[in-house]
C-alpha cells in the first residue's frame, strides 16, 4: 500500500469509527485505539501535506479563528413554525388543509428538538458549508465550528444527490452540559443557565478548537432543495439516516390526528428519558406533493405545527431557605421544599439565585409555591400562590451574616450575589480552595479526594495547599476511614504534584476568572510567579485576551500577604512556579509585535505546527489579512482572494522557508 492509500485508509477508518460512536451511540473501539489511529493520520498529514483533504477527521479539532461571522444569504428560507397547544388546535389546522388539498392527508410526528437551527449545505457529499438561522432569509456561515461536531458528517455515503441542504438542531445534551457547569462553578464562575443558550453561544465562538470541547451534538430533521429523490417527509428522514446523518429514531407517521395525540402523549412523559431537551412535537404533512400545494404563511410553513408540551410546573410548600457558601465566598439561598414529583425526578430543593430575585417575587418561608422545569437543569421557583401565604407569614430577611463563619456578608455595587469577605477563615471556602488545588485540571494530586481534604481541614491538619506538602503518614493515618496504605499513597501524591507544569499550578492557585485558559496565557507571558506577581492591572491588560475583571482579580490575590507566605512556601517545598527550561528553550521573542496570516498547504511542517512556532516565538496568529499583518506564510493553493487582499494591502507575502529561516536560532 502506498502513503495515499494508507492515508485514504486510515481516514475512512476514523470516519466509520466517528459515525458508530456518535451517530449510532455505538462504538466499536476504544477511545484509546482511535486516538492512536488520530494521531498516526496526524503524523502522515504532517509529513505528506500533498494529500490534504478539507473532509480529514483530522480537521476535527479545530483550530481555526473567525473574528467576524459571514453573512450568507438562505437559499431557501429558513421559516419559523406556528404553535399549538390542544387536539381543538390542530382539528382547526387539519380542517384548513383539507380545504386546501386533496387526497388523503397522513402526517409524520418528529419531536422537536430544543437547540440552535442550523442549515447545512452538501455538494458531492461533501459539507461545504453551515449556516445558523439569523433572520431566516439570512445566517451565519459558522461552517468551521460545525466541523467540530462529531455527528455532522464531513463526506457521506450511500446515494445522496449531488447537491443539496439539510436542516438541523445543534443541541448540548443535559450530560456534558452538567460536566462543564461543573467545571465552571469549580473555577468559581456562573454556571450556564440552560443547554439550548449555550449551544446557540457555542455556534458563535471565535476559536473553533473551544467548540470542538463542547460536547455537541447535531439532530436532522428536513431535506432542502430542487429535484430530491424523495417524495415524503418519512423517507427523507429514512434517506438522511442512511447517508450518515443522525436522525433520532421517534419519528413516526400518523394516519388520523388521534395517532398523533397518541404520540404527543406518549413523548410528553418519556421526553424526561431522553439526553437531550425537546419543547414538543413538530407534525408534518407527509406527502411533500401536498406540502407544496399548501406553501407557506409570511412566516411559517402551513403544511407543519408545532404542539408545544406544558413546561411542568407543580406546587408545594417550602419550608425553609437556607444559604450556601461557595469556593470563593459567594453565597447562593437554597429554597428546601416538601419534596414533589416533577418532570420524572423527585425535588427537594430549588434555587433561589440571589436576594434580588427574593424580593422581587416576595418568596418566604412557609409559602405555598410553584416549581418548574423549564430548560433549566436545577427547578426554579416561579411564583408563590398567595391564596396559600399563613397569617403570620413575615417578608424574608437575607442573611447578613455568613451561615459557616458568622462573618458579615459584602455586596459589591453591580454584583447580584452577596459574598462571604473571610477569604482566610471560612471552612467552605477553604476546603474549596484545596479541592479546586488537588483537582484533575490542576495539581491532580492521585491519593487525595474532596472528601479527606475536609476530614483534613476539620481535625486541623491542613488550612490551604501548601500545608499539604507537610503532611506525614503518621498524621494522616489515625484520622477515620485511613489505612496506611492509603495514607502512603496520599503523601506519595503529594510530592509526585511537584512535576506538574506552571501553568496548573497557576490554575490551581484558585485565582478568581482564571480559569485554564487564562492560566495558560499568564504563564506562557510572564514565565514565572514573581513577574506575574509584579504586573500591574494596566500591564496584565495589555496582554491578549486579558480584560480588566481578571486583571483587577489577579493584582488583589498577589496583594494579598497570606497568598503571599503561602506560594513563598510552595516555592521552597519545590512546586513549580516558573515555566521549565525545556520549554522556554524553543520560546523566543524574534517576532514579538508582529501578525502573521497562514495560508494555503506546506511541505516541510503542518499549518498548526506553523502556527505554534508563530506562536512559541512571540507573535500572533490572526485568520484575516488586514493593514495590521506583518507576513502572509503562503503554502501551495493559497486562496485567490486571500492573494488579492495581501497584494493590495501591500503585506509581504513569505514562503515557508523564508519563515523557518526568519525563526532559525
Ligand atoms: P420556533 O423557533 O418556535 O418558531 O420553532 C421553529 C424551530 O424549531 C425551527 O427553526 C427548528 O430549528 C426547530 N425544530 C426543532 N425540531 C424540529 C423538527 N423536528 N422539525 C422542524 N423544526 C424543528
Ligand atoms: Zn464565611
Amino acid at each position: 500500500m502506498n502513503i495515499e492509500e494508507q492515508i485514504n485508509q486510515l481516514r475512512q477508518e476514523l470516519r466509520d469509527h466517528n459515525y458508530n460512536y456518535y451517530v449510532l451511540d455505538n462504538p466499536t473501539i476504544s477511545d484509546f485505539d482511535f486516538d492512536i489511529k488520530l494521531k498516526e493520520l496526524q503524523a502522515l498529514e504532517g509529513a505528506y501535506p500533498e494529500y490534504h483533504d478539507a473532509d480529514s477527521p483530522t480537521l476535527r479539532v479545530g483550530g481555526e479563528v473567525t473574528k467576524n461571522f459571514q453573512t450568507v444569504p438562505h437559499a431557501f428560507r429558513m421559516y419559523s413554525l406556528d404553535n399549538s397547544y390542544s387536539k381543538e388546535d390542530l382539528e382547526d389546522w387539519e380542517k384548513r388543509i383539507e380545504k386546501q388539498v386533496d387526497g388523503v392527508v397522513a402526517f409524520t410526528c418528529e419531536l422537536k428538538y430544543d437547540g440552535a437551527s442550523i442549515s447545512l449545505t452538501y455538494e458531492n457529499g461533501s459539507l461545504v458549508r453551515a449556516v445558523t438561522r439569523g433572520d431566516g432569509f439570512q445566517g451565519d456561515d459558522v461552517t468551521a465550528n460545525i466541523k467540530t461536531i462529531k455527528s455532522v458528517p464531513l463526506k457521506l455515503k450511500g446515494d445522496y444527490p449531488a447537491f443539496f441542504e439539510i436542516r438541523g438542531e445543534i443541541v448540548l445534551p443535559f450530560e456534558g452540559f452538567k460536566k462543564m457547569n461543573e467545571e465552571r462553578l469549580a473555577l468559581g464562575e456562573e454556571p450556564y443557565r440552560n443547554p439550548r443558550n449555550t449551544a446557540s453561544g457555542s455556534l458563535k465562538l471565535q476559536d473553533s478548537s473551544e467548540v470542538s470541547k463542547r460536547p455537541l451534538e447535531c439532530l436532522l430533521y428536513s431535506l432542502v432543495g430542487e429535484k430530491l429523490p424523495v417524495h415524503t417527509q418519512f423517507e427523507g428522514l429514512e434517506k438522511a439516516s442512511r447517508w450518515g446523518f443522525k436522525v433520532p429514531k421517534a419519528a413516526k407517521i400518523a394516519r388520523s390526528l388521534d395517532e398523533v395525540m397518541e404520540f404527543v402523549s406518549y413523548w410528553d412523559i418519556h421526553r424526561h428519558e431522553l439526553p437531550y431537551e425537546t419543547d414538543g412535537v413538530v407534525v408534518k404533512v407527509n406527502n411533500l406533493q401536498q406540502q407544496e400545494e399548501l406553501g407557506y404563511t409570511a412566516k411559517a410553513p402551513r403544511w407543519a405545527m408545532a404542539y408545544k408540551f406544558k413546561a411542568e410546573q407543580v406546587s408545594t410548600k417550602l419550608n425553609e431557605i437556607t444559604y450556601q457558601v461557595g469556593r470563593t465566598g459567594a453565597i447562593t439561598p437554597v429554597a428546601n421544599l416538601v419534596p414533589v414529583e416533577l418532570a420524572g425526578t423527585t425535588v427537594k430543593r430549588a434555587s433561589l439565585h440571589n436576594a434580588d430575585q427574593i424580593a422581587k417575587l416576595d418568596i418566604r418561608e412557609q409559602d405555598t409555591v410553584y416549581v418548574e422545569k423549564g430548560g433549566e437543569i436545577i427547578p426554579k421557583i416561579i411564583g408563590v400562590d398567595f391564596t396559600q401565604r399563613p397569617s403570620q407569614s413575615v417578608p424574608t430577611e437575607y442573611v447578613k451574616t455568613c451561615p459557616e463563619c458568622d462573618t458579615v456578608l459584602v455586596r459589591q455595587e453591580g454584583d447580584a450575589k452577596h459574598y462571604c469577605p473571610n477569604y482566610e477563615g471560612c471552612p467552605p471556602q477553604i476546603i474549596g480552595r484545596i479541592q479546586h488545588y488537588i483537582s484533575r485540571k490542576a495539581l491532580d494530586i492521585e491519593g487525595l479526594g474532596g472528601e479527606t481534604v475536609a476530614l483534613l481541614v476539620m481535625n486541623g491538619l491542613i488550612t490551604n495547599y501548601a500545608d499539604l506538602y507537610t503532611l506525614t503518614t503518621e498524621q494522616i493515618t489515625p484520622l477515620e476511614r485511613m489505612a496506611e496504605k492509603s495514607a502512603d499513597n496520599l503523601v506519595a501524591g503529594v510530592a509526585a504534584s511537584k512535576a506538574i507544569p506552571f501553568e496548573r499550578v497557576l490554575f490551581g492557585l484558585g485565582i478568581r476568572y482564571v480559569g485554564e485558559t487564562v492560566a495558560k496565557k499568564l504563564a506562557k507571558h510572564y514565565k514565572n510567579i514573581d513577574a506575574l506577581a509584579n504586573a500591574s492591572e494596566v500591564e496584565l491588560i495589555s496582554v491578549d485576551e486579558i480584560g480588566d475583571r481578571i486583571a483587577n482579580s489577579v493584582v488583589s490575590f498577589f496583594s494579598s500577604e497570606e497568598n503571599a507566605t503561602t506560594l513563598e512556601r510552595l516555592k521552597l517545598y519545590g512546586v513549580q512556579l516558573e515555566v521549565s527550561a525545556e520549554k522556554l528553550e524553543n520560546q523566543t521573542d524574534i517576532l514579538a509585535g508582529k501578525t502573521f496570516v497562514v495560508s494555503g498547504v506546506f511541505e516541510r511542517v503542518s499549518r498548526n505546527e506553523l502556527k505554534k512556532l508563530i506562536e512559541d516565538n512571540g507573535g500572533k496568529v490572526s485568520s484575516s489579512i488586514s493593514a495590521k499583518t506583518a507576513y502572509v506564510v503562503a503554502g501551495s493553493n493559497m486562496g485567490p482572494s486571500k492573494l488579492a487582499k495581501a497584494e493590495k494591502l501591500e503585506v509581504s507575502i513569505i514562503s515557508e522557508d523564508d519563515f523557518l529561516q526568519m525563526i532559525a536560532h
